[in-house]
């Protein structure tokens, strides 16, 4: 198996040569006080050193050993504390936090290398620091200032962790229906209790204090998600001096035995009076929560590019190093027994199709950061509200598409190998069967394409689409005399008139067929990502055509073959995709029970 080797040289040239990140940054003042291209850089190289050499090594025990529950304790693999330190001792799980408290106020297009970094190497590891930033996040946005002062610092420096508490046994996508209360109390506390299940990372060895942030009903709430408040609940209480009092009324009842990310701790968690604090308003916590879901939103959608990456990067040594049979156009060898199976047209087409959604992928989730970025620091009202919409309406399709492309990678990258990509060894089964998660945490993949299409797009009435599609639009006008352009930006402009037509047509039935909206979502958040991913194709070309001439190194001119390929065997796939919707939900609703 190849190690897993951060990909700084491709971050860097989707950060600074395709999106000049460093204008960017310069242009939102707050972030320009924190960052500049070398301190970026200078960053990368960090992250692609800790993540590469401390916790990529990690990954295949993680995932033999697992987590171990021992009377509400859990312990965690051999090395994973060592390795929480050094991330600790980096202030890494700070570095998109706000300054304020500690945070480092690094841009999220940066922010997101490092993750992808993270995830690729270690992905169970990754979702302890992911969950941390999330929640320091929500408590940043919606807490009170006591309880940011109280929890942030030690929040975005690692020494304690964070976790997300929403799911219960019997509702999981409709959290409406929880059960878990808080009782208030005279001090102003709550006393929450319930069963949290599915908890990643809710119990551990790694950090002193884990902070909770779960979800919960007051008495007399409303019924349904208006009636869901959100509450910062501690392991250990903290003293006004900061120090750690006794621990809370609540533990760990067991771990789950699960597909993969095996090395993290998935943990039932049983609440019993235990003290907890509001955050933001009373009733208002599901939204509250949104503010850590969205962020989580692109991480997992990262999670998928990082696991596809680390399959990209073993699949890609082996077909040089394996030799099966001879080139159909004769030997290319002929000194060895056989050739590489890199000769072969279906492997190479394998490898292709992980290159383009990997690489447009990366590109996708930092054109979807740099939207993050402007919504979170640009100055400017109007500048601010134009990013908002972008991020509601794109959030949806990197979560989901880069996560369902990332399996599709995985699995493809274990079909390089053959029999061999089957077995332990090579750890492809690893990457194929942790990636396989990221399709349902975080808002099942379905529920991200209801939301797309029925919140986003028609919820308002096209004018979320509208952003991007004047994003797009103006894009192909402005290139349009580009001649190393031209030969993609026809099929763009092409899967994009195919995407906003769609769109129109499913806005209309929208109104007259209530169950058009979930017939169609899944296909159309498929036809958006793959002609965004076009997109993205095209402006990674725009990066590379300059350099391509004399390039010896084989970079540039593979980006422009591989945006070759992926306009001529990717984005064709949205013909179909486009097709399908049209037929509308008929078939999908005629079945009868029984005839299931
Ligand atoms: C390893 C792991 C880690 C997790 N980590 C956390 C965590 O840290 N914190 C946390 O709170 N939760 C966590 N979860 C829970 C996770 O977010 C939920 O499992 C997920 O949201 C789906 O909920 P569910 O399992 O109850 O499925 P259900 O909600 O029962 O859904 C079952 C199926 O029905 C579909 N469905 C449901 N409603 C609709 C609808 N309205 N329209 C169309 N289709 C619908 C779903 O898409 C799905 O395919 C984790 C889960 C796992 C397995």
């Amino acid at each position: 198996m190849a190690d897993y080797q951060a990909p700084l040289r491709d971050m860097r040239f989707v950060l600074n040569e395709v999106f000049d990140a460093p204008a960017l940054w310069a242009s939102l003042p707050k972030v320009a006080e924190n960052v500049d291209p070398d301190t970026a850089d200078a960053i990368l190289e960090e992250a692609g050193k800790i993540t590469s050499g401390v916790l990529a090594p990690l990954n295949r025990e993680g995932d033999e050993q697992g987590c171990k529950w021992n009377d509400g304790e859990v312990s965690t693999p051999d090395g994973f504390r060592e390795a929480y330190q050094t991330i600790v001792e980096g202030g890494w799980n700070g570095l998109g936090g706000n300054p304020e408290f500690g945070g480092m106020g690094m841009p999220k297009t940066l922010v997101a290398q490092f993750e992808e970094m993270m995830q690729g190497a270690n992905m169970a590891f990754g979702l302890a620091p992911m969950l941390t930033a999330g929640a320091c996040l929500a408590l940043d946005a919606h807490g009170s200032q006591e309880l940011k002062e109280k929890y942030l610092p030690n929040m975005y420096s690692g020494v304690w962790s964070g976790a997300m508490d929403l799911t219960e046994p019997h509702a999981g996508t409709d959290l409406g229906i929880i059960r878990t209360k808080a009782e208030p109390n005279d001090d102003g506390s709550f006393n929450v209790s319930g069963t949290k299940i599915f908890i990643t990372w809710g119990e551990h060895d790694m950090a002193e204090n884990i902070i909770h942030l779960v979800l919960a009903k007051l008495p007399d709430a409303p019924k349904g998600p208006k009636g869901i408040s959100l509450f910062l609940v501690p392991k250990f209480m903290v003293n006004d001096d900061g120090s750690l009092g006794e621990r809370n009324q609540f533990s760990c009842g067991s771990l789950e035995k699960k597909m993969g990310i095996k090395g993290s701790a998935t943990c039932v968690m049983n609440f019993d009076g235990a003290k907890g604090w509001l955050v933001g308003e009373e009733n208002k916590g599901l939204a509250a929560m949104f503010t850590m879901m969205n962020y989580e939103r692109l991480g997992v959608g990262i999670q998928g590019i990082g696991a596809a990456e680390a399959s990209l990067q073993s699949a890609r040594e082996y077909a040089m190093e394996r030799i099966q049979s001879r080139s159909p156009t004769g030997a290319q060898e002929p000194e060895k027994a056989a050739d590489p199976i890199l000769v072969h047209p279906d492997v190479r087409r394998m490898l292709l199709t992980m290159k383009g959604y990997v690489e447009g992928g990366r590109a996708f989730s930092t054109y979807v950061a740099q939207w993050l970025d402007i919504a979170k620091y640009a100055e400017d009202d109007e500048r601010r509200k134009h990013a908002e919409g972008m991020v509601a309406l794109l959030t949806p399709v990197a979560k989901a598409f880069l996560t369902d492309r990332g399996l599709d990678t995985t699995i493809i990258g274990q079909q390089v190998f053959g029999g061999h990509g089957f077995i332990r060894e090579w750890g492809q089964e690893q990457l194929v069967r942790d990636c396989r998660i990221t399709q349902i945490y975080e808002g099942t993949n379905g529920i991200q394409a209801m939301d797309l299409m029925g919140r986003k797009v028609v919820g308002s009435q096209g004018k979320l689409y509208e952003l991007f599609a004047n994003d797009i639009a103006t894009f192909i006008e402005e290139n349009s005399d580009n001649q190393a352009l031209r030969p993609y930006l026809e099929p763009l402009a092409a899967a994009f008139e195919r995407l906003s037509d769609v769109t129109e047509n499913v806005i209309a039935k929208a109104g007259e067929n209530p169950e058009s909206i979930g017939a169609a979502a899944v296909d159309y958040l498929d036809l958006f990502g793959l002609t965004a991913l076009g997109y993205m194709w095209v402006k990674i070309v725009k990066a590379a055509a300059d350099k391509a001439e004399g390039d010896t190194s084989g970079f540039y001119t593979g980006k422009i073959k591989t945006a070759r390929f992926y306009f001529d065997r990717l984005l064709p796939k949205t013909v179909a995709l486009a097709e399908g919707i049209r037929s509308g939900s008929d078939s999908m609703m005629a079945l009868t029970a029984e005839e299931f």
